[in-house]
């Protein structure tokens, strides 16, 4: 009888552990984004690459790891398309922080610039037509 109750004691906590971190969601807003455009001025800042103003946007971050693509990605990101939108890779972009660990971080609000949004797209099209599954 006191092995049963003491698990039904863990099953609670656990319960109460899960409705306190639902809680948290709630009440902070925007829990699972990661605002890396706080610290920029009134100003918005231009892609160094397009030399195109960017806008803020919501970027998923893929549980994908930059390891399963070509060695060379992050390197082609920097150099053509370092402020594209869309999905981002782990480990993709420097500015952003690791954030494996901390997987309540799903998305990110960062600059976006449309040409480099435009070469991202380009770049994985083929890829995608390679190693994707038709829908
Ligand atoms: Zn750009």
């Amino acid at each position: 009888m006191t092995g049963h109750s003491s698990r039904s004691a863990g099953v609670v906590a656990d319960a109460m552990a899960y409705a306190f971190v639902a809680a948290a969601c709630l009440t902070l807003a925007g829990c699972s984004t990661l605002d890396l455009t706080e610290e920029v001025g009134a100003e918005a800042p231009r892609c160094e690459v397009h030399g195109t103003v960017m806008t803020p946007q919501i970027i998923k971050l893929s549980s994908g790891e930059a390891a399963y693509i070509p060695e060379d990605y992050r390197t082609i990101a920097k150099q053509h398309f370092p402020h594209h939108g869309g999905v981002l890779l782990q480990g993709e972009r420097d500015s952003i922080p690791d954030v494996s660990g901390r997987l309540y971080y799903r998305r990110v609000r960062d600059f976006v610039c449309p040409d480099c949004d435009e070469a991202h797209k380009a770049w994985w099209a083929p890829w995608n037509a390679k190693h994707r599954p038709t829908e």
